[in-house]
């Protein structure tokens, strides 16, 4: 991705702002001289030589004014080269503190950076993009929200609701010329639409480049493998002719969709040749990935904030529960040794910088019998197993979003209490839509209700979650269980 600096001096050249400094340096020193010849002129007494004069006068002024201008112009940009090289150099310097969990406090570089008021942008307005919005107002940024939903959760926080499909050529140049930075809350997203609104000249993270490879299963696990990290053994099925091999060494396995598979959905368990043959027909040919049914110990995800610097932030391991496929709870810290949960997030962190990512990375890993880990996929944006850090963490992974964004660095991810995290899905409303019981999550002073505010629940539909803080992560799993049968309408 292009640093800052270049940015700001291909918005130079292209807006042409150094032929206006030609432009009125040529007419300031053409002003000038006709003034300084005029007084001469008047001062000896030949004021009818005066026009003549000041019209000889002119052109050389102008030329003087021209070489001015563009002196200016090309002694800039030669301190932009400069300012580009010490930054090179900067980051040289910052490699060894890369790594580490919690960053000392470094700084943003002036220049660099988007302070609030400024305006952002995100694309989708989802509960990922509320939580987003909350953060960033909280900070005191303003946020424009692009969602084609009129009700979309995030516009409750947004300054301004572009309520238009995420293509809208309209819509991406109003984006384009207000918000100052702009992200995503959904891997969906038209990855060409943020490298449209890139080209614009305005940062965007994650890249579009990123958003592509997490779009798509086998452009996913492809790179995951080429940067060296585990992944289950896989096949890309692009075709129904890709299955004719044998195939026993995916089997028994999974058959997902390469594309916009989530909560389960798009994907099926198969255990014979034939079998694969039949679901590949079911999701109509379109491009899948096979891949082996591995025998899971346990899930859990390491979702780390990486500057456009390198400067990377990780938040603790959390261990994450899908009984049906869609995420349960997430239990923080996760209940594995501590060189796992510590491979878990030195392996983000190696992901996030093979991918030269900048923005919020949730990689979602399994722990195998033996406990070695294997990645199973990723996460452009903030993450549904992340949302205990709203309340657990210093800086949330919404506030992480607004500080990579903006060039900030990463505000610190230390834990400061052991947490559960519980989803509340459309199930737990009466079919008649009445709302929970939520007057004993309500008592408890150690938990923390958090709802995105949509109007329709419906089951398996993420209506909201709950976070409870506690001495232990089991006794906040003990406590966050209780809670859960006692809401259930
Ligand atoms: P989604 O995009 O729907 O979250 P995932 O690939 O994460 O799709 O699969 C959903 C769940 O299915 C995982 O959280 C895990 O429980 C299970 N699963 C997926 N792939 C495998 C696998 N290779 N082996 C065992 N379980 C798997
Ligand atoms: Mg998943």
């Amino acid at each position: 991705m292009q640093d800052t600096q270049s940015l700001h001096w291909q918005k130079v050249r292209e807006q042409g702002r150094w032929h206006s400094i030609a432009l009125v340096g040529a007419l300031g020193w053409g002003g000038s001289f006709c003034v300084v010849f005029a007084g001469f002129e008047l001062w000896t007494g030949a004021a009818r030589a005066f026009l003549p004069a000041a019209l000889n006068a002119a052109p050389l002024g102008l030329i003087a004014g021209a070489i001015y201008g563009w002196s200016r112009w090309g002694y800039a940009q030669w301190c932009g080269v400069c300012e580009r090289r010490s930054q090179a150099e900067d980051q040289d310097n910052d490699e060894p503190k890369r790594n580490k969990m919690t960053l000392p406090p470094q700084g943003a570089r002036p220049g660099r950076v988007i302070l609030p008021p400024a305006m952002l942008g995100i694309l989708g307005g989802g509960q990922l993009g509320r939580m987003f919005a909350a953060a960033a107002k909280a900070m005191g940024y303003r946020v424009t929200v692009l969602d084609p939903d009129v009700h979309a959760p995030a516009a409750d926080f947004a300054d301004v609701h572009l309520c238009k499909p995420f293509t809208d050529p309209e819509a991406l140049a109003e984006l384009a010329r207000t918000c100052a930075a702009v992200t995503t809350e959904f891997e969906n997203v038209s990855a060409e639409s943020m490298r449209w609104l890139a080209a614009q000249g305005i940062p965007v993270s994650p890249s579009g480049d990123c958003v592509a490879i997490a779009q798509d299963r086998i452009a996913e696990k492809t790179f995951i493998r080429n940067a060296g990290l585990s992944v289950a053994p896989f096949l890309a099925v692009n075709t129904a002719a890709d299955l004719e091999g044998n195939l026993s060494a995916y089997l028994p396995g999974i058959l997902k969709t390469a594309r916009l598979g989530y909560d389960g959905k798009g994907q099926v368990r198969v255990k014979t040749a034939e079998e694969v043959r039949l679901a590949l027909a079911d999701f109509k040919h379109q491009p899948c990935v096979l891949e082996k049914m591995l025998p899971l110990k346990c899930e859990v995800s390491a979702i780390v904030a990486r500057t456009e610097n390198g400067e990377i932030a990780g938040f603790p391991v959390s261990e994450n529960e899908h009984p049906t496929g869609i995420l349960d709870v997430s239990i923080v810290p996760a209940r594995v040794p501590a060189d796992v949960a510590e491979q878990a997030q030195a392996m983000a962190q190696q992901l996030a910088a093979a991918l030269g990512y900048v923005g919020v990375l949730a990689v979602e890993m399994f722990v195998l019998d033996d406990d070695s880990l294997v990645i199973n996929e990723i996460a452009p944006r903030p993450h549904n197993s992340g949302h205990y850090t709203l309340d657990a963490t210093l800086t949330s992974q919404f506030e992480q979003q607004v500080r990579t964004m903006c060039g900030l660095t990463p505000g610190q991810p230390d834990l400061v209490s052991p947490v559960v995290m519980v989803n509340l899905l459309g199930d737990s409303w009466g079919m008649d839509g009445s709302e929970p019981n939520w007057a004993p999550l309500m008592a408890t002073p150690n938990a923390k209700l958090h709802l995105y505010g949509k109007r329709e629940a419906r089951p398996g539909r993420k209506m909201g979650h709950y976070n409870v803080l506690a001495k232990t992560a089991d006794q906040a799993l003990e406590q966050a269980r209780a809670i859960q049968i006692a809401i259930k309408n």
